[in-house]
């Protein structure tokens, strides 16, 4: 690619090739060519810094403005932290602004950030994947087609267009996973709105429908390569599949080769919170060296978890999330928990938006194991240097005799034809990989493919699984 933001608008070039056979790229491209509308925008998406900045300045006092005319609640928050609408002169003022948390919207359960009448409601989402009751995040219209445009936009950018056929494989339901449905349709992309479960089926759909496009968690992906091989396809190989969307749950830089060559897929990031509505927030380009952040919607900021002072561009940090143009709710200065970190710098394929990077933990998910914290991120990214290592894997912590234990259980491919020694021969070198990344030696258990417990939040998350912590027991 030639790294301009022209070129993001002609066909599906951008190295999404994946050598499939002749069927589908020159007939896509020249129906791409042809068919006249594009979903990049550059007139946004190419703003040139300082007026992105300026609108962003625009739009984040209107968005406190009428927060705080708006919700009781968030008046009282912005009142105890001496805060005013009229603060915010420059963007750093949005430091000014007390945070929210998860117990911040369980505490205003159910509509305390809410900011309009039930009339201009159309849709209820709520958040997954917490202890204690969910949490609805109300929709308007004007909610609705910005998320759609948002998500239109990320889709286009890592190649797709109309004459692709996504299958969306998150869950249905209460998540906020429909967005990606919802944008697909704003770009004229044929959606199949396939959920999870019912892998058998899922399969036949990708096959019988020539599916071209996959968007899902990494490992329900894999999950769905393995089922595959059982009945003798290759997703690499025998499907139609060019293009794969992976988030939910954070996944190493080495997983891009790994599900490239279980899907025959180019393997993209993208980001997103149910809380701000879940898919569409943060997206790769096919530089793929971050996920740039929807930044006329959105403010992110990247601070110490510790001190909440902003970190300096690029370091590790948890990101903290505005909405600026949120018709429904007051979602002002969320805190993610997820580590990442940001970068202003330019990007080769002409976006001005800020990218973040992967996410590597959870601020509230570090475990400290005998003192030291570990990651289940950095567990896996050691994992899957492995050939061997197959697709799931749980950190069981338990104490005895006062100490920190860390049992590591692994999904082993080619488990059975394992011989005694080279299970044990195995299981040192993983243990050691370990020990060198995060200083903690596991004992080791393997186990035979799929024979770990898998999602059952109905989202395809596997996160909940990676952590067996039976220390409070
Ligand atoms: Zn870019």
């Amino acid at each position: 690619m030639n790294g301009t933001p022209g070129s993001i608008t002609s066909g599906t070039s951008n190295g999404t090739s994946n050598g499939k056979g002749p069927s589908g790229h020159a007939s896509r491209a020249a129906a791409a060519a042809g068919e006249g509308r594009s979903c990049f925008d550059p007139k946004h998406e190419t703003l040139e810094l300082g007026a992105l900045r300026a609108l962003q300045l625009e739009r984040l006092r209107g968005m406190v403005t009428a927060a705080y005319e708006r919700s009781a609640v968030y008046r009282r928050m912005c009142r105890e932290a001496g805060a005013a609408p009229a603060d915010m002169r420059t963007l750093d003022d949005v430091r000014r602004l007390p945070f929210l948390e998860k117990t911040t919207l369980r505490d205003t359960y159910p509509d305390g950030l809410r900011l309009c009448g039930l009339d201009a409601i159309i849709e209820v989402h709520s958040t997954s994947g917490t202890t204690g009751k969910p949490t609805p995040i109300w929709v308007t219209r004007r909610d609705m087609d910005a998320w759609a445009l948002r998500n239109a936009r990320s889709l286009w950018m890592v190649g797709l267009r109309p004459s692709d056929l996504l299958q969306n494989c998150f869950g249905y339901g209460l998540p906020t996973s429909v967005g990606l449905q919802y944008g697909a349709q704003h770009a004229g992309i044929g959606v199949v709105p396939a959920g999870i479960g019912r892998q058998e089926l899922l399969i036949d759909l990708i096959m019988d429908l020539r599916v071209t496009a996959l968007c899902t968690t990494p490992s329900y992906a894999l999950y769905l390569a393995e089922k595959a091989k059982e009945r003798g396809i290759d997703l690499a190989t025998d499907s139609q599949l060019r293009i794969g969307l992976f988030g939910a749950e954070p996944w190493p830089e080495s997983g891009r080769e790994r599900l490239a060559a279980a899907l025959g897929v180019e393997a993209f990031n993208e980001y997103g919170m149910g809380e701000l509505l879940g898919p569409g927030m943060a997206c790769e380009c096919p530089v793929r060296d971050g996920m740039h952040v929807w930044s006329d919607h959105l403010l992110v900021e990247c601070i110490d978890p510790e001190t909440c002072e902003p970190v300096a561009e690029g370091q590790p940090g948890e990101l903290v999330w505005t909405s600026l143009t949120s018709d429904s709710m007051a979602m002002i200065r969320y805190r993610s928990h997820d580590i990442s970190s940001l970068s202003w710098a330019p990007c080769a394929c002409g976006r001005t938006h800020p990218r973040i990077g992967r996410i590597t933990g959870r601020s509230d998910d570090a475990l400290s194991i005998g003192g030291l914290v570990v990651f289940p991120s950095q567990i896996e990214e050691v994992l899957v240097r492995f050939d061997e290592f197959g697709s799931n894997f749980c950190m069981v912590v338990e104490n005895v005799s006062n100490l920190d234990r860390l049992t590591l259980q692994v999904e082993i491919r080619g488990f059975d034809e394992l011989s005694d020694d080279g299970k044990a021969r195995l299981a040192k070198t993983l243990a050691g990989g370990v020990k060198a990344t995060v200083g903690v030696t596991p004992r080791m258990e393997l186990h035979a493919p799929l024979s770990l417990p898998r999602d059952t939040d109905g989202q395809g998350k596997t996160a909940c699984h990676r952590v067996d912590d039976r220390r409070s027991c």
